[in-house]
């Protein structure tokens, strides 16, 4: 992408109404732009973030053999009135009412919606289990939205919903998204702390937020500090096979957030253990036969009873990603993305446009590049050297190469990772350096 042509509206004043660094950056590097109070439209460069976020959820989804489906966001309030939900959900819910003044809404979450194409789908226990996850927009008309996409009022998620003949056969599920959400955010270079969560009416272990570190997240979080050496991705996991070995090594580990902590029965004494702020990106819940029964979604079990399915529910803040990650990843100059969900790897910068030997140069590296499948932006505007150099640090691609008139005459380009040293190398071994 050239980016004469690429929109990327870039603010160089710090926005007034931004308070953490995540919102002012994603505002200044022209990645959203709020339409209304917690309302964003994703522009190119974010919504390039988003995607790769997105695929990589999707992927890992996958891997575990849920299947991909897609739900509608305007819900007929009629299911949530079936599940007893509809006046609990209170004003968080944006309710809508149709020109025959029938009661819809924005889906704020789809609980009702999967428990209802499944009760009238699935019959035996024969099919079981089934987990199906969408990724898709939800609205929640929160109080107090902030913090950019943190906290939005619409914003993107991805969940999922599992179906079991039995609380045994739940927790294989649940297992499976435990081990599944640990591998999906260190793929994108956050390290991820599971952290046991109130699971409602039913009690037991099987709720855990996913929180990553930040200094500027909602929570306080405890654990110990084994936890920060931990890399989810060393482990060879096989889901088809038993994961309880993995989540009680992972869950032994002491975490949690302030309203859990108790110093008194804390196991570890407070000099050992590791205390800051964190942000929630993941949830996973199993809550049993609380839709299913009150909707009636059974099956037969091989006794050909009819019982209700045990279900549970996962979700990944997939837009409050983008902000968590910048939090966990960025320094006084701008954005420092994992190469994983970066918009673009390479930034090339042309320090001289106009310059004969510095276009030609350029150009074929940027061919090169493309040819190679390696996502490029290319700075070719007839801007000052400095003013380039300061946007790739803000927009934080993981890779800068400029070109200049000096090292074109020595043969060389500069090529430096964001947030590393500068080196002068032959514009050959760059080439080879970056693909
Ligand atoms: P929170 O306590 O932060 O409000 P929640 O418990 O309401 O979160 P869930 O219903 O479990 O959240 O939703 C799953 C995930 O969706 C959360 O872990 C979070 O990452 C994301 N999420 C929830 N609310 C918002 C929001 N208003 N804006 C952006 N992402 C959100
Ligand atoms: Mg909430």
């Amino acid at each position: 992408m050239r980016r004469s042509k690429f929109f990327m509206p870039t603010l160089k004043e710090t926005p007034a109404e931004a308070q953490i660094p995540s919102h002012r950056l994603m505002l200044r590097a022209g990645m959203v732009r709020q339409t209304a109070a917690g309302i964003y439209s994703w522009l190119p460069l974010g919504y390039r973030v988003l995607k790769n976020i997105e695929q990589i959820v999707r992927e890992e989804m996958d891997a575990t053999g849920a299947q991909e489906i897609l739900m509608p966001t305007v819900q007929p309030a009629e299911l949530w009135q079936e599940s007893g939900r509809y006046e609990d959900y209170g004003k968080e819910m944006l309710r809508i009412t149709d020109r025959h003044e029938r009661g819809l809404l924005y889906g704020p979450t789809h609980e009702e919606i999967v428990t209802d194409i499944f009760r009238n789908s699935v019959r035996s226990y024969r099919d079981l289990p089934q987990n199906l996850y969408q990724i898709h927009w939800k609205f929640r008309d929160e109080v107090r939205p902030r913090f950019g996409v943190m906290r939005g009022r619409e914003f993107f998620m991805k969940d999922n919903y599992s179906f079991d003949i039995d609380p045994a056969a739940a927790r294989l599920s649940y297992n499976k998204m435990f081990v599944s959400y640990l591998r999906t955010f260190a793929r994108m270079g956050l390290t991820p702390i599971p952290m046991q969560a109130d699971s409602g009416a039913i009690g037991g272990d099987m709720s855990h937020e996913f929180i990553v570190l930040a200094d500027t997240g909602e929570s306080a979080v405890y654990c110990d500090p084994a936890w920060l050496d931990t890399d989810p991705l060393a482990l060879d996991i096989d889901f088809d096979g038993d994961l309880q070995p993995i989540v009680d090594k992972w869950t032994e580990l002491y975490a949690a957030t302030d309203d859990k902590h108790d110093p008194a029965n804390c196991p570890l004494d407070a000099t050992k253990l590791y205390s800051g702020r964190g942000i929630e990106v993941g949830h996973i819940f199993y809550f049993g036969t609380k839709y299913s029964t009150s909707m009636g979604a059974t099956v037969s079990d091989d006794q050909g009873k009819d019982v209700p399915v045990e279900m549970g529910s996962y979700g990944i803040g997939v837009s409050r990603l983008v902000g968590a990650i910048i939090e966990a990843s960025h320094d006084d100059d701008g954005i420092i993305w994992p190469e994983s969900i970066a918009p673009f790897k390479v930034g090339l910068m042309n320090l001289r446009s106009g310059d004969e030997a510095c276009d030609a140069v350029c150009e074929k590296f940027y061919q090169d590049l493309n040819a190679a499948g390696v996502d490029t932006l290319y700075d070719e505007r007839d801007e000052r050297a400095g003013v380039k150099f300061a946007e790739m640090d803000l927009i934080g691609l993981p890779w800068q190469v400029a070109v200049g008139p000096r090292g074109v005459k020595a043969g060389t380009v500069e090529i430096k990772r964001r947030g590393g040293e500068r080196e002068e190398i032959s514009a050959d071994s760059a080439l080879a350096r970056l693909t």
